[in-house]
């Protein structure tokens, strides 16, 4: 096997996915950021319109995230070692290794979607003025102990806890006092 050759692919087609993310998360940025926007609005509070660019993605995907514990950015680095390693070490199995390597990365594209939702709802809040949210946790057979007792607390804006844990479906609402 050529093994320069993976390396240089796999290098390849991790930088056409990063690539990729990136433009998918810049494209929902705004439209998510209005979204939030209007419903903020409709309660009562106000504020002026920002526009989030490239930019601010590169930063989201460059900051530590204590929910997934790594940077996003360094974390495509990991996955693309991973499989280029994986398929090197057993050739044979280089199918599994690419639906492998797949899972884990659409698994931590999910993620950083349920997070950029969360980290946008804050510019927003920040934007329009709420200082104080309340957590909301779904409440069914799967909610766990953390969340169901965050349920209805009212934080200040800057210190509201992050998501409790990888699947968690809490979110933070704004109070109008
Ligand atoms: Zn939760």
């Amino acid at each position: 096997m050529n093994v320069i050759g993976v390396k240089k692919h796999i290098n390849k087609l991790y930088k056409d996915i990063y690539k990729i993310i990136k433009n998918e998360f810049v494209t929902i940025l705004n439209s998510v950021y209005q979204e939030i926007y209007d419903e903020a609005i409709a309660l009562g509070f106000d504020g002026e319109l920002r526009n989030l660019d490239e930019a601010w993605i590169e930063e989201f995907f460059g900051k530590y995230s204590p929910v997934t514990k790594y940077v996003f950015s360094n974390e495509i680095d990991r996955k693309e070692s991973y499989l280029f390693e994986a398929i090197v070490s057993d050739p044979s199995f280089s199918l599994q290794s690419y639906a492998k390597a797949e899972r884990l990365l659409v698994g931590q594209i999910k993620q950083y979607a349920i997070e950029l939702e969360d980290d946008i709802a804050k510019v927003v809040y920040e934007d329009t003025g709420v200082e104080k949210v309340q957590w909301v946790a779904k409440i069914d057979y799967k909610t766990c102990s953390d969340c169901g007792g965050l349920n209805g607390e009212i934080f200040d804006l800057d210190e509201a806890p992050e998501k409790q844990h990888y699947g968690c479906r809490c979110y933070l609402i704004p109070v109008k006092e």
